[in-house]
């Protein structure tokens, strides 16, 4: 039987060759949001300051801010399924967060982990994910190289299927685990030995599916608010009005 490249038969198991490619992946796609969102943070300055000030601005408001308040993705995502209809004042915090959902839904909790509300929920999507870390505990050595290095400090070196809302997808187990196929991403009552995303397939899905929403919302001409510039800069000057304090908050 031919072997396949970059992995090599020791003993009973199969040792694994190379660490596959999905580390620097990871890092590239953590530096592109990392910058993405440090711009955004920017655009939104040069556009809210001088609004706040009295002046127009000359930058634009950039739609992506919309992704810093989850409650309104998730009161656009009610909206939507109440009315059929997106919500024209957030509909890029709509598209952020449905892509987000949908990401986590297929292949777990693939987004924030960082206390947050959007971590916890996509934590409870991530649970009905078909796609999660699965350890074949035929060819388990029992080494706990994967319990060593997960930020979530989960047990994975116990579990058979990584269910749990802490899990966030980072893979930093299988690229630990030095058995080929041992533990990987896979959907449920498959052949373990036959069917298994490879660590780089499985992160590539994810940016995919986020990506794939993002991307249909923006064509179907749901991205920017449709409120105007001017109702922005007549609101945003009375931002510190009564009239805007919740009934809840201080008086
Ligand atoms: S993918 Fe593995 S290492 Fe990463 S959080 Fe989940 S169980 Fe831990
Ligand atoms: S690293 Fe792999 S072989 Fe070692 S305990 Fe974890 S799943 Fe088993």
């Amino acid at each position: 039987m031919r072997r396949a490249a970059g992995s090599a038969r020791v003993g009973t198991v199969e040792r694994r060759g190379p660490l596959p490619k999905v580390l620097p992946a990871r890092r590239i796609v953590q530096w592109v949001t990392t910058a993405v969102v440090i711009l955004i943070g920017i655009r939104f300055t040069q556009w809210v300051v001088p609004h706040l000030d009295g002046r127009w601005p000359t930058a634009d408001r950039p739609p992506g801010v919309e992704a810093f308040l989850p409650i309104g993705g998730m009161l656009a995502t009610r909206h939507l399924l109440e009315a059929g209809v997106v919500d024209a004042v957030h509909p890029a915090g709509l598209a952020i967060f449905l892509g987000i959902c949908l990401m986590s839904l297929v292949v777990a909790k693939s987004f924030c982990s960082h206390l947050c509300p959007y971590g916890a929920l996509v934590g409870l999507l991530g649970r009905l994910a078909p796609l999660k870390v699965e350890r074949d505990v035929a060819t388990c050595t029992g080494c706990q190289g994967c319990t060593k290095v997960c930020p979530a400090a989960l047990p994975v070196h116990r579990l058979q299927r990584v269910a749990s809302v802490e899990c966030t997808s980072c893979q930093d187990c299988v690229v630990a685990c030095p058995v080929k196929g041992c533990l990987a991403v896979r959907p449920p009552r498959v052949a373990r030995s036959q069917r298994w995303l490879r660590p780089l397939t499985a992160a590539v899905v994810a940016v995919a599916i986020y990506c794939s929403v993002v991307a249909a919302f923006r064509v179907a001409g749901h991205w920017q608010t449709q409120v105007t510039e001017a109702e922005y800069h007549a609101r945003l000057r009375e931002i510190h009005s009564p009239a805007y304090l919740h009934p809840g908050g201080s008086r």
